[in-house]
């Protein structure tokens, strides 16, 4: 007790006078105000500034998502007194777009921002960390990552990688994709070349589609060429700036595939765990800021640009017939129980998910799901 009493003497005192000859100090490079505590306390080192690179899967400044991740460093920066400063690099500036976990695994950059199941082909389970196809939606992932076991879960899942996952953003619920043709029935399915990755992109194909990648710059081109005959992207306010209305006439809708993609931030273990403790915590902080604004700031803009896509010529709103939206759940449940068969971290994470869903469902149909129902 007399050592931490002793200890937060000193690291007032020492605090004043950093208030006063920081930038001082700074310059001189002077050791003396370093504290250090002796447990649990505070260790701060207002001499260091640490600079740290954070890759990300999108294109520089990329709206909200990119941005989203120049606004973190920003509040690092402001919140750690200038001691930590984080560049953002937009994807294939410093690296290709989607490698970013290697790079963080592997000690060449410290953050990366994306979404785990871009490392799906690497790590099957963590797509689970990201959004499940007829899952639950933004909030409800908040809720078992934060509150449920899925962030213990996903830190086990990477910890092997030296990678620290934490959530930074959620897309919301996005719109089910741009048509060329019409789907009345399952039948329209078959043959239909579309760009959707992840586990959703394999229920297509158990429907009878052609699931396709390319990289975002691509896909306004193969759509308008033929290349492929739909293509799912994001949400009203993203899809807009790509101009599919131009070049597709049917935009249909839920988003059953992302109902609330997680976006994670992902950190290097031994280097985070290396940082004095208060900039551990506003790296999370900053985090936690983001993981909420970002759905903010998405679902404002979706409103905003759900009218213009409207009014657009030519465009026609969708709703999914029941049969196909059934075909699709069906063969979402068929894809995830062969992905869990032959892999035992998905199993593990999928159930653990499948726990959390059964006891949240019965409290969102007498709350949420009631009001939606009777009052909107
Ligand atoms: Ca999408």
């Amino acid at each position: 007790m007399k050592k931490t009493a002793k200890n937060r003497r000193n690291f007032l005192k020492k605090s004043l006078q950093t208030v006063a000859v920081t930038s001082t100090a700074s310059l001189l490079g002077c050791n003396d105000q370093v504290i250090k505590s002796s447990e649990k306390g505070p260790y701060i080192n207002f001499n260091n500034t640490y600079r740290w690179k954070m890759t990300t899967a999108w294109s520089p400044n990329f709206p909200i998502l990119g941005e989203g991740c120049s606004d973190l460093a920003a509040w690092v920066k402001k919140m750690s007194g200038g001691r930590m400063e984080i560049t953002v690099y937009g994807g294939g500036e410093l690296i290709p777009a989607l490698e970013g976990f290697d790079a963080v695994s592997n000690g060449a950059v410290e953050m990366n921002h994306g979404a785990a199941y871009y490392w799906a082909g690497k790590i099957p389970a963590g797509q689970f960390l990201s959004t499940i196809p007829f899952g639950v939606n933004a909030q409800l992932m908040d809720t078992w990552i934060l509150g449920n076991g899925g962030q213990a879960l996903w830190e086990e899942l990477y910890a092997p990688f030296d990678l620290l996952p934490i959530s930074a953003g959620n897309t919301g619920c996005q719109m089910g994709g741009w048509y060329n043709r019409e789907i009345n029935s399952v039948d329209d399915l078959k043959g239909l070349k579309m760009r959707i990755p992840g586990l959703g992109g394999k229920v297509l194909a158990k429907s009878g589609g052609t699931p396709m990648l390319m990289a975002g710059g691509e896909i306004y081109t193969n759509l308008e060429r033929g290349v492929i005959d739909a293509t799912e992207w994001i949400g009203p306010y993203h899809d807009y700036l790509m101009g599919f209305q131009n070049v597709a006439k049917y935009y249909y809708y839920p988003g059953w595939h992302e109902l609330g993609t997680v976006l994670e931030m992902l950190v290097s273990k031994s280097k985070f765990e290396a940082l004095p403790t208060d900039l551990q915590e506003i790296i999370r902080t900053a985090c936690l800021r983001l993981n909420r604004i970002t759905p903010v700031r998405l679902d404002t803009m979706n409103a905003q640009y759900l009218p213009k896509i409207q009014a657009s010529q030519g465009v026609s709103m969708r709703l999914y017939p029941d049969e196909v939206m059934k075909t699709f759940r069906a063969n979402t449940i068929e894809t995830i129980a062969e992905l869990t068969a032959s892999d035992p971290q998905s199993k593990k994470i999928y159930e653990a998910f499948l726990d959390f869903q059964k006891k949240i469902v019965p409290w969102m149909t007498i709350s949420e799901k009631a009001f939606y129902q009777n009052i909107l």
